[in-house]
Formats: C-alpha cells, structure tokens, sequence
C-alpha cells in the first residue's frame, strides 16, 4: 500500500493536488477539513463543535479529530492505500495514526510538504474565500491565525517524520501542472 501526508500550509493547494494524485494512484483521499464541513453540512453535534473552532482558526481538539479519521480509515481498510489531507496537524495526531498503521500492518510511505510563502497564502486564500463559501477564508485576521497555528503546531509533524527520513519538500508554486509532476516524480521514487 501506498500511504501517503500531502503536507503544507492553508492553501498551499493540498486538495487541488490530492484530487489528481487520487486518479493517478488510485488512493482514498481523506481531508479532515472535508469530512468536518460535511458534518457542518449535516448539522451534527461533531459539526457544530468542530465549526466553533474553525470559525476561530482554531484546531479542533485532538481527541474529536483522531477518533473521527479512525472511524474513517477502519470503514476503508480495503484500499490501495491512503492520502491524507490536512492530517496529522499535530505530534499527537501523528502519534496517533502511526499507531492506527500499525494496528493495519501498514506504515506511512512518505510526507510531501508544498512549499508556498505566507505571502502568497494569504492572497490565495482570500481570493479562494470570494467563492468557496468558506467562512474561515474570508477574514484575514482568521487567514493570520490559521497561518500562526500551522507555524507552531504543525510544522514540527515536518520534523517528526523526517526523523524516520520519510519528510520530502516539494516547490508549491508554478502552475498546477508543474506541481502535479514534481508531486508524481518524489512519489513513484517511493514505489
Ligand atoms: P486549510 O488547510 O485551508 O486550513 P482545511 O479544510 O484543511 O483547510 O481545515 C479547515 C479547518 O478545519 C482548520 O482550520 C481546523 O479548524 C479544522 N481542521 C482540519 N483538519 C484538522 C486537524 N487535523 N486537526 C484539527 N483541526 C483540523
């Protein structure tokens, strides 16, 4: 099985590459991002405290997002493997799915982080938020708290799996084109 962390900052384009890379490998793609606002969706009592964080910028609490990726990948076990998106965000988060590849005889192939500048985050992100409907993009003061949690919280997920030398940077800017192959090129040397 291929597992794979499409790693990076809001923005940087991990969904817009996860949906290629889905066609291509034949991966399930998970967005714990996505499966909060299909709870939003559904008015469900996860929902509405997952959108009590979100609309801060904030994480939702470790404990409510691990155990809803676990429900996800154990209804999922019959997969050519997994690319998760927005997942781990945090040491304990990635503590915690490397215990549940375990349990599945399985282990995380690689981390790919897009590297893209806070500068050009925020532009891309307030230019998402004119369509997406998505509240938390189009505040900038949101936009600057999500940035500051990545920078504290998330970055070290980075480090955490370069210690097991499974952390590859790829150049998040240039055209989606350009991305998208340089993304294939670091994954099927992982093959
Ligand atoms: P973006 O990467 O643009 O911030 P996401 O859709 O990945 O968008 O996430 C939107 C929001 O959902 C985050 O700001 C956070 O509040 C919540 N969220 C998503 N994934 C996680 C996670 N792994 N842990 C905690 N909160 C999360």
């Amino acid at each position: 099985m291929l597992n794979l962390i499409l790693f990076g900052p809001p923005g940087s384009g991990k969904g817009t590459q996860a949906a290629r890379l889905v066609e291509r490998y034949g991966l399930l793609h998970i967005s714990t991002g996505d499966l909060f606002r299909y709870e939003i969706g559904n008015n469900t009592p996860l929902g509405l405290e997952a959108k009590s964080y979100m609309d801060k910028g904030q994480l939702v609490p470790d404990s409510v997002t691990i155990g809803m990726l676990k429900n996800k990948v154990l209804a999922n076990t019959e997969v050519n493997g997994f690319i998760f998106d927005g997942f781990p965000r945090t040491i304990a988060q990635s503590e915690a799915l490397d215990a549940l590849m375990t349990e599945l005889d399985q282990s995380i192939t690689a981390l790919i982080a897009l590297d893209v500048s806070e500068e050009e985050i925020v532009d891309r992100l307030l230019e998402r938020g004119k369509t997406s409907g998505r509240t938390d993009d189009n505040d900038e003061a949101v936009i600057r708290k999500r940035i500051g949690v990545y920078k504290g919280e998330t970055t070290p997920v980075y480090d955490y799996y370069a210690q097991f030398d499974k952390s590859i940077r790829v150049d998040g800017i240039g055209s989606i084109d350009e991305i998208f192959t340089a993304l294939c090129l670091e994954i099927d040397r992982h093959l």
